[in-house]
């Protein structure tokens, strides 16, 4: 039997493509990712309306890898996608393998995006994953070249589709043709593209460009405050980060919170009790209690811990420091 390899992030595109392909009798395993900056959330949910089989890989650490240095660079924020797309069809071609498929398919359409997916982008991305002449866009392929599957006449390719462009029309007459309702909106869902957590990225890979997936975790959370080139101070913005924060903190970190008066969570990552006062400050700052009185805070690192009196940080401080 044919077999292949679908990239599925749970985006129509991605549904479309795996779907097409399955239509002409191809056995279709849906592929989709894991990192920090992006959840298999929206596959999962997805997958259902398809019954397709789905299998989810963590790939964090080959992710962060190219993050650090991308060969094509970043995108307007911390989206590397030309490097992030020739990583995962990198990965889904050694799955292929691995399962003994035949090709890979993406759900990539001609011209829909156009720094990474005009014809040059979609060119480049397949040759540095090194599967090339394995990598079918169905959605596309009527106007690009044909893949070894289509030569050897695996994969049909007159039921193969000529879409481009930004539009959508397409794709929805396609998904009420096959029945799909329930569609997602397009993109979305990747931290990476996000303004203030690439802010924040950009800032943990210049301070700290060693620390490990924690710290990168860290950054979704709370309020980034940088103290100066050593030291970063997490204030939780709500319960959810408060309990989020409470929970990553390991004994290495220097841990706050307010004693009398609802307040944040406070986490130094690494810091050392020199800096209690200033977090201190911060985390009146970010309380209930009033301004201009003291307020006691509680600081604990490892198995030293000490409530001490503190006053909140100017507001001019905060601001400056904001990541
Ligand atoms: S948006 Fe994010 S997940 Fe998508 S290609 Fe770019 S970096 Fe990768």
């Amino acid at each position: 039997m044919v077999k292949a390899i679908a990239l599925f992030s749970g985006g129509l595109d991605s549904i479309l493509a795996a779907e097409l392909i399955r239509r002409q009798n191809i056995d279709v395993t849906c592929l989709t990712f894991v990192t920090p900056f992006f959840t298999a959330q929206k596959a999962r949910n997805i997958i259902r309306q398809i019954s397709l089989p789905l299998l989810v890989e963590d790939i964090t650490v080959e992710h962060l890898k190219m993050l650090k240095s991308p060969r094509y660079g970043y995108g307007k924020n911390m989206n590397p996608c030309i490097d992030c797309h020739t990583l995962m069809l990198h990965i889904a071609g050694r799955k292929m393998e691995e399962t003994g498929s035949h090709f890979i398919i993406t759900g990539e359409v001609l011209g829909q995006r156009p720094m990474s997916q005009n014809k040059q982008s979609l060119y480049i991305v397949a040759k540095n994953s090194g599967y090339a002449d394995h990598i079918l866009r169905p959605l596309s392929a009527k106007l690009l070249p044909p893949i070894k599957a289509e030569r050897e006449n695996l994969v049909d390719r007159s039921q193969l589709l000529s879409f481009q462009g930004r539009g959508r029309k397409e794709q929805l007459k396609l998904a009420a043709d096959f029945g799909i309702t329930n569609i997602s909106p397009p993109a979305g869902g990747c931290l990476l593209t996000d303004p203030i957590f690439s802010r924040r990225l950009r800032d943990l890979f210049l301070h700290h460009g060693d620390r490990n997936i924690r710290d990168i975790k860290l950054l979704k959370y709370g309020r980034h405050l940088r103290i100066n080139e050593d030291i970063k101070v997490i204030v939780g913005r709500n319960k959810a980060d408060n309990e989020t924060l409470c929970k990553m903190a390991t004994t290495d970190d220097l841990v706050l919170n307010m004693i009398s008066f609802p307040g944040p969570f406070v986490l130094v990552p690494y810091g050392n009790l020199a800096y209690k006062e200033t977090a201190a400050s911060l985390c009146v700052r970010y309380s209930d209690a009033p301004d201009n009185t003291g307020a006691e805070v509680l600081y604990s690192r490892g198995n030293v811990s000490e409530v001490i009196m503190s006053t909140a940080a100017a507001k001019e401080d905060c601001a400056k420091w904001t990541i």
